[in-house]
């Protein structure tokens, strides 16, 4: 279920397969968002800017495979979300994970949304460059490319392609995958490297802060602080 302003594509839901080629690009953006915070809503912000994409989908993550339980509810974590991209009509909030009962694989999120957007529809992958990095550790990782186009936020200063942790494997893939700037062909494998603005935020620190009484203002938005505070969430 989505909550928020209904995205492009469900409005253009109802279109032909021969009208597939006017289909706007979509955003899925995973992540514990424990909580969430500034870094991430620039993120996609800025990949959304760069690949035009009609709508970004919040996706928080129900059990993430990759590392430990995440330090609260799936149900305040879906709220902070919802609350966070509330005010942006191309953000919206996907409780998909959180309502499965199993690990939150991206591979299955994706395969999920391809069953129900069509083939036709480009679909763009938005990852962290450290996210990007262990890419080659998720579940089926080599079926993402099956199913989206993947743009990775990379940090000035810090190219993946220079970096000694990029695996051969990721390298080989952006080698056969890589795309220029601006919106790719098809709906999905393509590999775009795209520079943000660098945003030293982690939700780490923020939970670190939280816990020791220190402000975690302006780091995140105002109406996520407000419901930390009303639940007395990271205390
Ligand atoms: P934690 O500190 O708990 O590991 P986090 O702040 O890294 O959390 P996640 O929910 O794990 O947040 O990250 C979701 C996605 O957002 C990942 O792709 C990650 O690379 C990206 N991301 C997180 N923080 C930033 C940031 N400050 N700038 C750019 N990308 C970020």
């Amino acid at each position: 279920m989505v909550s928020g302003t209904p995205p492009v594509e469900a409005l253009t839901a109802h279109r032909s397969p021969l009208a597939a080629h006017a289909l706007h690009p979509i955003g899925v953006f995973g992540g514990t968002f424990d909580p969430i915070h500034l870094g991430h809503l620039r993120l996609a912000e800025e990949m959304a800017e760069a690949v035009g994409l009609a709508s970004v989908r919040f996706l928080p993550a129900g059990r993430p495979p990759h590392r430990g339980a995440p330090c609260i509810a799936g149900q305040h974590r879906l709220e902070m979300a919802r609350r966070a991209v509330a005010g942006n009509p191309r953000f919206v909030v996907d409780d998909r994970e959180i309502r499965r009962d199993a690990p939150s694989y991206t591979v299955d999120t994706l395969a999920d949304l391809r069953t129900e957007l069509g083939d036709a529809q480009p679909v763009w992958l938005l990852l962290g460059a450290d996210a990007f990095l262990g890419l080659p550790g998720w579940h089926d990782w080599r079926r993402l490319f099956a199913l989206a186009h993947i743009v990775v936020a990379e940090r000035p200063g810090a190219s993946l392609l220079q970096s000694d942790a990029l695996p051969e494997t990721l390298r080989a893939e952006i080698a056969a995958r890589q795309v220029a700037d601006g919106p790719a062909a098809g709906p999905a494998g393509a590999v775009l490297l795209r520079h943000m603005t660098p945003l030293a935020i982690s939700a780490t620190a923020i939970r670190d802060a939280l816990a020791h009484g220190r402000s975690v203002r302006y780091l995140l938005p105002d109406a996520v602080l407000d419901y930390i505070q009303e639940n007395r969430l990271y205390a």
